[in-house]
């Protein structure tokens, strides 16, 4: 059976079908151990409702409109019932009954309910009995945060599931699975940026595959093409042979160092790679590239059961620095909230996740998780050149707050005596407007175009609905980005744009004649990146960025890049 959806990260693999449906999901709950006395699983129960509610409202609200409004009220029914004392306390009971986790005891009454339902001689319950089992599965995500406690799946597995968090996605990387399939994955998303990242191929948009895949199916997973192959009959096998072969030349074409990142005209970019994991930075020197532009450390807390200590970051911190030797490295202080979140955090869950307390303010307000990063890094500062990121920076105000504390944290008296230098990543559109008075007080600056598109035209980067609004080609987006540009310029400050857009070969011509030389991408873009600089003479674009910035609507700037600023 072929289905085709749409590709997230490239790449063909084969495996077996390791699917985390609900049943899964809830079978495992039943083992997780209880984190202390049964209050404290009913409050953990209780934030959970809390959340579930909070998640299938927002799904109402996505719906409306655009499906019948019998579909949307599935959902309303499915927060009814979390909401219904009745349930709830019989979870209650079960735990203080059985002394267990609130996982077990959610996955013990839904399973209890879930059999009544099948049992009904009523058509209509039996109908419900999917809804009440993926009630359950929610209940037990929110439970557990940003991870559930699912089988581990083997190495070689193509994991299909309806969506994964991107600390799901680490883990299992960690566990060498080969492929994902998903329902839904939004192409700008941490788990989607990820999957680039580590080089696994994903597909997501196929309605209903964990329903109908069954576990252990063997998996053909063309993700160059969005397709995938289920149970491959004869002449599918023969069609994959075909693929192979294809992947055999992108494989040999990987074996090839990458020209350096100069232009036509002889104008050398810097041209460096974001990473989320420590393995990626490997690939520095393999690529050539000039070192680390970013590396989003958040994701190395995700797949532990523990906030690391201070040695076990800096021991991942030096990890990195020893892959890339001498070249530079950019490492982001963490970036939890919204999805970003390890299993075991105690971060409150916001109602609108992009817009809660996340990035330096969330920091600014948790010495415990500050702090050992910041020595970690203070450490590796001390030993070699370092820059270290400020996410989600919004004003001055929160720069000398965290100036401040980085002082106070390291022990010294101004940011000068830092033993790293410091750079704003200016992801909030109130920190673009501010760039001058900011600049003063930083190293350099780090643009962060994914944020930044976010939330300067109101589109949430992980929802689906909303994706063609999420596009940093309005010119809007470009003109502020620009006023960036110009600012760090005209103070010699280094100025590096890592968002995803900085990684789209076709855009690099644009971003070049917006003033950038410094270019931070995901290890898939980078040769792209490299073929387009090429083909690109800056000599050639005097005038044209002033003329983009002219532009009003994102269908003209398209135009106008595809016409002017791309190579052949
Ligand atoms: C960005 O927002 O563009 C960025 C680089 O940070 P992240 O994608 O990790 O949010
Ligand atoms: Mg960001």
């Amino acid at each position: 059976m072929i289905l085709s959806g749409k590709s997230i990260c490239p790449g063909i693999a084969r495996g077996i079908a390791h699917v985390t449906d609900a049943r899964v999901l809830l079978a495992q709950a039943l083992d997780t151990p209880s984190a202390g006395n049964p209050q404290t699983e009913v409050e953990r129960l209780n934030a959970a409702i809390g959340r579930a509610c909070v998640e299938l409202d927002r799904v109402q609200r996505q719906l409306s409109g655009r499906v019948q409004a019998a579909d949307v009220a599935i959902f309303e029914s499915h927060a009814g019932l979390l909401r219904d004392p009745q349930f709830v306390q019989q979870i209650e009971r079960e735990i203080g009954e059985s002394g267990q986790s609130a996982e077990a005891a959610v996955s013990r009454i839904v399973s209890r309910l879930h059999s009544g339902f099948v049992a009904s001689p009523v058509t209509l319950v039996q109908d419900k009995a999917a809804d009440v089992l993926d009630i359950g599965r929610r209940l037990v995500r929110c439970l557990t945060a940003a991870q559930p406690s699912e089988a581990e799946p083997d190495r070689g597995t193509v994991i299909v599931a309806e969506s994964l968090t991107p600390s799901q996605l680490v883990r299992f990387a960690h566990r060498g699975i080969v492929a994902v399939v998903l329902e839904t994955c939004g192409p700008k998303s941490h788990t989607a940026i990820l999957a680039r990242g580590l080089g696994i191929p994903m597909v997501s948009g196929i309605a209903s595959v964990c329903e109908n895949i069954p576990q252990g199916t063997e998996t053909i997973v063309d993700a160059t093409e969005g397709r995938v192959i289920f149970a491959p009959t004869a002449s599918e096998q023969a069609a994959y042979e075909a693929i192979l072969v294809r992947q055999s030349a992108e494989i040999s074409e990987e074996d090839v160092a990458p020209d350096a990142p100069v232009t036509l005209d002889g104008v050398r970019v810097r041209l460096l790679l974001n990473i989320s994991d420590p393995q990626e930075a490997e690939d520095v020197l393999k690529l050539g590239a000039d070192g680390v532009g970013l590396f989003r450390t958040e994701f190395p807390y995700m797949d532990r059961d523990w906030w690391p200590s201070e040695n076990e970051s800096y021991q991942i911190y030096r990890q990195v620095a020893d892959a890339i030797e001498e070249a530079e490295l950019s490492i982001r202080l963490v970036d939890f909230g919204a999805e970003k979140c390890p299993p075991y955090a105690d971060i409150p869950i916001n109602r609108n996740p992009s817009l809660g307390l996340r990035g330096i303010r969330l920091l600014l307000q948790r010495e415990d998780i500050l702090q050992p990063q910041v020595r970690a890094l203070a450490r590796l500062g001390r030993e070699r050149p370092l820059t270290v990121l400020i996410p989600m920076l919004d004003s001055l105000d929160t720069l000398e707050a965290t100036t401040d504390k980085l002082c106070r944290i390291v022990g010294c008296a101004t940011r000068e005596q830092l033993p790293f230098k410091l750079s704003a990543m200016v992801e909030v559109p109130a920190a673009a407007y501010l760039i001058d008075d900011l600049l003063p007080f930083v190293d350099a600056v780090s643009i962060g175009l994914n944020d930044l598109t976010q939330y300067m035209l109101a589109a949430d980067r992980d929802d689906e609905f909303v994706e063609r609004y999420h596009d940093a080609m309005q010119p809007a987006v470009l003109r502020l980005l620009s006023q960036v540009i110009a600012s760090c310029n005209a103070q010699y400050k280094p100025v590096t744009i890592c968002g995803e857009l900085a990684g789209d070969p076709k855009l690099t011509g644009l971003l070049l004649a917006l003033g950038l030389r410094r270019l931070s991408v995901s290890r898939s873009n980078y040769r792209g990146v490299i073929r387009s600089l090429t083909h690109l003479s800056v000599r050639s674009m005097a005038g044209i960025g002033a003329e983009v910035l002219k532009l009003t609507t994102a269908a003209q700037v398209r135009k106008y890049v595809a016409e002017r600023l791309t190579g052949p």
